[in-house]
């Protein structure tokens, strides 16, 4: 369906915003004058600024801009070679351009020759091809034909202009416009995997291996602002917590500048850390009303305002679970699941239990204590190990276990194991799990967290291998428990590898 904008993937594998500016991957753009070079570049730098270098030879100036392209989930940085491009057309040799554009081309992982569709590929086109070739051998160079707006599959003209692209040697092109923004889904999804294997193949996400002691990089993500979100039904307790939370000297403030306000409802610090709250006012009101009727878009949109939370606080009345035998409500089991389904860490609260205080009480108290742990399971599977805190909000300390255990699970959350240890440690649990036969051992060939927020892997498979649904399992589980990543979601995902 090229021509048409697609919508990009939200969620992706790799996290292109957590690679620092200057290792991001390289992209030249190519072409003979009046392609559209300049427009394609701005358009993926969008608003950002371009650093332009500017290196005045002969009475010319050449240049070459760079700003930083933003493409769905991609970030790379970009590169407009008005430099280059003037050189390969005229063939002459200056030598100070050709030093510059070796340097570029050094640092360059990718280029995309951009050629215009309408005129197909003039001769001039075959020369910065060849000049490509030469200069950059081996570089993965993808045809782009610009200004395919007007163009249409339906009379041919679009398959003729490709069919003419071919005879660069470059591969399939894709076609788009950079000036209407038409096929530039596809060029994401052309670009993806170059770049995403570029990132994994150097490592530009995964930490560099540190010493098990120095937790320095975990510790910087870790002391990234707290999104928090304290929920539950009406009368719980969640303002009476939130009060001793806020105590003392922790002076409430409004959201800083530059956040999105309407979420934002409370800004605090907690032992040296800030600390968000989100604002969830409202949202059961919301979600019940859609126990009745279909999904309207307010409520979709509270629910995406609570998802943006990275810790959910799910507060639960004691009392009411002694007296109704259930922990927990369908509003609340939505919730939870939900919660998991996003990736969010999740804690349960089950507050008043000062009421179930007493002999009286005591097979009341223990029947709670124990029934809440065995239904959240229930109702998660998917996570084993979901905290679940027992407090009186009303009592001084309570606000210290509850917050205590939001931040231990912000830390394992925001997690990052270097390749190295992984590797190792998975050498060590492939070793420990015996298969049925040989044949049926799933072979690994590498394994890499991804991202953190929350943790995500990827398992390299070796060859036309796939872990299985069980494989997975056990992996999740063993991560879990070696890792002590218990009570957040964790993420496996597999890709082959030749
Ligand atoms: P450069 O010399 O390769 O950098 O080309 P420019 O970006 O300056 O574009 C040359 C001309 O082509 C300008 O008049 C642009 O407006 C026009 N142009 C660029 N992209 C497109 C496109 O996708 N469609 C059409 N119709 N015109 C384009
Ligand atoms: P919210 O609607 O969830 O914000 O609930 P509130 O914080 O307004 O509390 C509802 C009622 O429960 C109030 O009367 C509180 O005093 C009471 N409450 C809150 N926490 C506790 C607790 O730990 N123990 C007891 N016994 N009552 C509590």
């Amino acid at each position: 369906d090229r021509g048409k904008e697609a919508k990009y993937p939200t969620r992706e594998m790799i996290d292109f915003t957590q690679i620092h500016i200057n290792k991001l991957p390289r992209v030249l753009i190519m072409g003979r004058p009046n392609v559209g070079k300049s427009a394609l570049f701005n358009r993926l730098i969008r608003r950002r600024e371009a650093l332009v270098y500017n290196t005045p030879t002969d009475h010319v100036t050449r240049d070459i801009r760079e700003g930083v392209a933003k493409l769905g989930n991609l970030r790379f940085k970009v590169l407009d070679s008005a430099g280059i491009e003037a050189e390969a057309s005229s063939g002459s040799v200056l030598s100070r351009t050709a030093e510059m554009t070796g340097n570029v081309l050094s640092k360059t992982q990718l280029a995309l020759l951009l050629v215009d569709a309408r005129d197909g590929v003039l001769p001039m086109d075959l020369d910065v091809g060849k000049w490509l070739r030469k200069n950059a051998p081996g570089m993965k160079t993808i045809v782009v034909m610009n200004k395919a707006e007007s163009l249409d599959d339906c009379d041919g003209t679009l398959a003729s202009a490709a069919g003419e692209a071919y005879r660069l040697g470059f591969g399939d092109p894709i076609a788009l416009s950079a000036e209407t923004g038409l096929g530039m889904a596809e060029l994401h999804e052309t670009l993806r995997p170059l770049l995403e294997e570029y990132v994994l193949q150097n490592n530009l996400c995964a930490d560099e291996e540190v010493q098990d002691n120095d937790s320095s990089s975990e510790h910087m993500e870790c002391k990234l602002p707290l999104q928090l979100a304290i929920v539950g039904r009406p009368n719980v307790g969640k303002s009476t917590l939130l009060n001793t939370i806020l105590q003392e000297d922790r002076v409430l403030v409004g959201p800083e500048a530059g956040l999105t306000r309407d979420s934002i409802r409370a800004e605090f610090q907690y032992e040296g850390r800030t600390i968000y709250l989100v604002d969830t006012a409202g949202w059961l009101e919301r979600t019940k009303q859609q126990e009745k009727g279909p999904a309207s878009l307010s409520i979709m949109q509270s629910r995406k305002h609570l998802m943006r939370a990275h810790v959910i606080v799910l507060v639960l009345d004691a009392e009411e679970i002694a007296n109704t035998r259930r922990s927990m409500k369908h509003v609340e089991v939505v919730i939870a699941r939900r919660a998991v389904e996003e990736g969010r860490g999740l804690v349960v609260i089950v507050n008043k239990m000062d009421l179930l205080r007493g002999k009286e009480n005591y097979k009341l108290y223990k029947s709670v204590t124990e029934a809440v742990p065995q239904e959240i399971q229930t109702v998660v599977p998917q996570v084993t190990g979901i905290p679940v805190v027992f407090v009186s909000a009303l009592e001084g300390k309570s606000q210290i276990a509850v917050m205590n255990q939001v931040i231990e699970t912000y830390e394992k959350w925001c997690l990052r194991l270097p390749t190295a240890r992984l590797n190792r440690w998975l050498c060590k649990v492939m070793s420990r799990h015996s298969w049925k036969d040989q044949a049926a051992q799933p072979k690994i060939k590498y394994f890499t967290q991804v991202k953190a927020r929350p943790p995500t892997f990827i398992a390299f498979m070796s060859g036309k291998t796939q872990l299985s649904d069980t494989d997975l399992r056990f992996l999740t589980r063993s991560l879990k428990e070696d890792f002590d990543l218990g009570g957040i979601p964790v993420r496996i995902l597999q890709r082959t590898v030749e």
